[in-house]
C-alpha cells in the first residue's frame, strides 16, 4: 500500500499542469468532492440499488462498546450495483487526484499523513471518531 500512494503521489506531480495554482487545486478538491457526494446521491434517488431509511439512533447510556453496533444503523438498505459502485469510485479517484495534489503543493507526504493517523487511531481507538 505504501509503494502505491507514493506512486499516485508522485504520478500527480508530474501530470497535474493546468491547475497548478493551490488556488485551483482548492477548488477542484471540492469540487470533485461534491461529485463524490452527488454519486452516491444518485444511487439513491437515480438508481436505486440503495436505499436510506434513517431513524434516530438511540443508545442506551449504559451500552458497552462491544454493544453499540446493535444499537446504530448505516441507515442504508441494499447493494451499491456494478454501475454505481464504478462510478463512485472514479469520482473518488478523481477526489484523491486532488488531495494528492495539495499535498505535492504543500510538501507533504501522503504515506506519512496515512501513517500518523493509522498510528492515531490505533492509539485513541474508539474514542477518536467521537
Ligand atoms: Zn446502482
Amino acid at each position: 500500500m505504501k509503494n502505491d500512494i507514493s506512486h499516485f503521489q508522485g504520478k500527480v506531480e508530474q501530470l497535474l499542469i493546468r491547475h497548478r495554482s493551490v488556488l485551483d487545486s482548492l477548488s477542484k478538491y471540492q469540487e470533485t468532492n461534491a461529485k463524490v457526494n452527488r454519486a452516491i446521491t444518485k444511487t439513491i434517488t437515480f438508481c436505486g440499488c440503495l436505499t436510506v431509511n434513517a431513524s434516530s439512533q438511540d443508545v442506551p447510556e449504559d451500552a458497552n462498546f462491544k454493544d453499540l453496533k446493535e444499537y446504530t444503523n448505516t441507515h442504508l438498505d441494499g447493494c451499491l450495483c456494478e454501475q454505481c459502485k464504478d462510478i463512485i469510485e472514479e469520482k473518488i479517484g478523481n477526489n484523491l487526484f486532488y488531495m494528492a495534489a495539495i499535498c505535492n503543493l504543500l510538501d507533504l507526504d501522503m504515506d506519512d499523513i496515512i501513517e500518523k493517523e493509522l498510528d492515531k487511531i490505533s492509539t485513541l481507538g474508539r474514542f477518536n471518531l467521537s
